[in-house]
């Protein structure tokens, strides 16, 4: 631990999976099917190479309906894991929720019952951490606990007044830049120096 809320410690990327690190396969159930969008191994490398702890934060609801076993979960969950690493980063953690929406659970985004979750277990306060994901759940999530958000979107953003998210990127590399922005912005003085 830093013991410094500004230190490397408090940096925490809390990240969606599918449609945000990997290509959305509805209900996907098996380990096979897991592959990086393009920009997503890069993206994650660059957050790990600046301190950030990559937390998965993911809606899972395949489980609730009876489509995803959790044996299947839990080797689609080991899988991600040996592919950040191979993308030269690491995974702090990843969170699902099983639940459908009939079950009106406090873990399905928007509810920020995971990113608690995750902030207790693994020591970070949810206001410092950044979230990133591809819906509005994603950000409505992040909203609520007062977290940086960052909406991964295909279509161009215009203006920001239609943005309920902090910023918008087209990839996770996109993301990264994005965050390092809203939360590592330059040193004043040394970008002064740099001019
Ligand atoms: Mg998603
Ligand atoms: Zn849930």
């Amino acid at each position: 631990m830093s013991g410094d809320g500004d230190g490397a410690g408090a940096r925490v990327a809390l990240i969606d999976r599918d449609g945000t690190i990997v290509i959305d396969r509805v209900y996907l159930d098996n380990a096979a099917g897991l592959e990086f969008l393009p920009g997503a191994a890069e993206g994650l490398r660059l957050l790990h190479e600046r301190g950030y702890r990559l937390v998965v934060i993911s809606n899972q609801s395949g489980i609730g309906r009876g489509r995803i076993t959790r044996e299947q979960m839990q080797a689609m969950n080991a899988r991600l894991k040996e592919m950040v690493e191979a993308a030269g980063a690491r995974l702090a953690g990843i969170y699902f929720c099983p639940h459908t929406p009939e079950d009106h659970c406090s873990c399905r985004k928007p509810e920020p019952g995971l990113i608690l979750q995750a902030a207790a277990e693994l020591g970070f306060d949810p206001r410092d951490a950044v979230v990133i994901g591809d819906k509005d759940s994603d950000i409505e999530a992040g909203r609520r606990v007062g977290a940086a958000t960052v909406l991964i979107t295909a279509e161009k953003v215009l203006g920001s007044n239609d943005l309920s998210a902090d910023a918008a990127a087209a990839d996770l590399v996109g993301a990264a830049c994005a965050v390092f922005t809203l939360r590592d912005p330059p040193d004043p003085q040394s970008w002064q120096l740099g001019q």
